[in-house]
């Protein structure tokens, strides 16, 4: 069984891709910090399980709420 993957997100100050190792054994939803590679600002990752067998996560990344 697949325990982790590479998801790409992308920053929503400088719109650059970054890449993640997602832990797939957490069967809750996710939402955490990340810093962007390029601009090091933090943005919001929430990670949510897919039921879709061809789709293993949805990402959606914001900006952080001031
Ligand atoms: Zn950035």
């Amino acid at each position: 069984m697949q325990t982790d993957e590479i998801i790409s997100w992308v920053c929503q100050y400088c719109g650059e891709e970054n890449e993640l190792w997602l832990d797939l054994t957490v069967e809750d939803k996710q939402d955490f910090i990340e810093e962007c590679s390029l601009c090091c600002r933090p943005n919001r990752l929430i990670i949510t399980p897919s039921r879709e067998e061809d789709e293993t996560v949805f990402i959606e990344s914001r900006l952080i709420d001031e």
